[in-house]
This record gives C-alpha cells, structure tokens and sequence, in this order.
C-alpha cells in the first residue's frame, strides 16, 4: 500500500478525523490509499458510501444494475427525486463527488458475472455487502473466502437489522455461510434465516437500514484502520421495534460448504 501526501485542504476536511490518536495522518493516508467494493447502492449501500467517500477513502468501487425509483427515496439517500430514472451508480457517483471530489469512483451499472466478480473483489481491501438478496450474498461470499478479502455483511428487513463482518484473510474466521448453518440449529436462527434471506420488495423502516448502514460504513473503517474489535466473529442483531441490540457469538463450521473446502487444502 503506497502511502500518499495530503494537501492543507484535505488536512482541513480531514482534520476531525486526523485528531482521533487511533486514526492520526497515517490512518488517514492509509484510507487514501485504500479500495472499497460496495455491492449495492441502496438503503444499505447509501450511508456506507457517503461515509466512505466523507472519509477519504480513496477509491470507491459502485455496482448496481437498478435505476433509481420513487419508492427507493423514503430509505436511499444517494438518490433524490431529480435523479429518477437515472442509473443509480450515475445517481450515487453525483452525490458522492458533491460531497468530496477526492475518491476515486468506479462504476458498473450491471451486475458483475463471476469473472468481473472475483477481479474486483481481489482489487478491494474490503468488500461492503449492501445487497438485498441471497443468491447475491451467496455468491460475493464465495470470492471473499477464496480470495481470502474481508467482507461486510448488513441486511435489513421491516424494523430488524443484521450485521458481520466475515475476515476470510484471517484464521478461523466464519464467513456467511457458517451463519446459516449456526443459525439453522436454533429456532430463532430459523426465524433469522429466513426473514433475511430476501429482503427484495419487503417493507422497511428507512433508518433502520441507514442504522445497519452506519454499522457497515464504521466496520469498514475500523477494518482499513486496524481500529478496535469488529463484528468478526459475532452477529449483531437489531430490533428497532423494542430498540435493543444484541449479538451472539459465531464459530466457524468446520464442515461449512464454502469456507471448511477452502481451508482444507492448506
Ligand atoms: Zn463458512
């Protein structure tokens, strides 16, 4: 990772973050020289890129294939009622250039096929999955535990939120498919399973997924920074309804069908 100078302007913009001792000017150099693969540009994806790119983050990778509709607007704040119609990547890279003109942002306004995939996962330093359906999940899972790329998880679905983080570049680490197994053994983990599953055309309360969008942006970060304890290991469950958070400890399946293959070689 090169490192890069900053100007007296991007020290000024950057100021409040540079005074953190856990960021400081190499944090933020570090973020400069960072690339973010954000799957999704949508009420997940919006907040992680607008913090994302607030931040400095120095290349911003955007994939969506949808066009931006009228009801996306009560949750998808990238987008506004002047860029309907419009490709939402094209809706997403105006309003984050509006907001810092430093990232770098690169678009694909369709879906990546496997091979477009696994190139621009092995180019980020981490992947956010802002997604809303499983068979994409599925797949984004699979390149990171192969190409051992950290990876982000939040879904959200009516007044519930969940989030992870899934470092397939480390040890024993669970990935998103040990979720479902973990999950499966439990009655509640049924409940969790299949209501997140596909969280297309469900109803959702807008800032609940701005809260598990938050909870990625803030991961992502911390994951770039080397900052504090993420959510690896653990899944975080929201329920705004009640408004409590919890989270519960997740293993690593040793017979996962996609991390316990990949590891076994080694
Ligand atoms: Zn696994």
């Amino acid at each position: 990772m090169s490192m890069v100078d900053l100007n007296d302007e991007q020290l000024l913009r950057y100021s409040r973050q540079i005074l953190l001792p856990d960021v400081d000017l190499e944090g933020q150099q570090r973020l400069a020289s960072s690339r973010v693969l954000i799957l999704g540009m949508g009420g997940l994806g919006s907040p992680v890129a607008m913090y994302l790119a607030g931040a400095g983050v120095g290349q911003l990778v955007l994939v969506d294939p949808d066009t931006v509709e009228t009801s996306n607007l009560h949750r998808q704040l990238l987008h506004n009622t002047a860029t309907l119609g419009q490709p939402k990547v094209d809706s997403a890279r105006a309003a984050l250039a509006a907001r810092n003109p430093d990232p770098e942002i690169i678009t694909f306004a369709h879906k990546l096929d496997d091979m477009a995939l696994r190139e621009q996962v092995q180019l980020a330093d981490v992947v956010v999955d802002g997604s809303d359906n499983f068979a994409c999940r599925v797949a984004v899972n699979q390149v990171c535990v192969d190409t051992r790329t950290p990876l982000v998880y939040g879904a959200v679905v009516g007044l519930e939120g969940q989030a992870s983080v899934f470092r397939a570049d480390l040890e024993d680490s669970p990935c998103y498919n040990c979720l479902y197994s973990d999950l499966d053994q439990t009655i509640e983990g049924e409940h969790q399973r299949s209501a997140f599953e596909n969280c297309s055309g469900q109803g959702v309360l807008g800032p609940v997924a701005g809260i598990v969008g938050c909870i990625q942006a803030t991961e992502t970060l911390k994951i770039l920074l080397g900052l504090g304890d993420t959510l690896q290991g653990r899944l975080l469950l929201l329920d705004a309804r009640s408004m409590n958070f919890r989270s519960f400890r997740l293993a690593r399946d040793p017979s996962c069908k996609v991390c316990g293959v990949a590891h076994a070689g080694e």
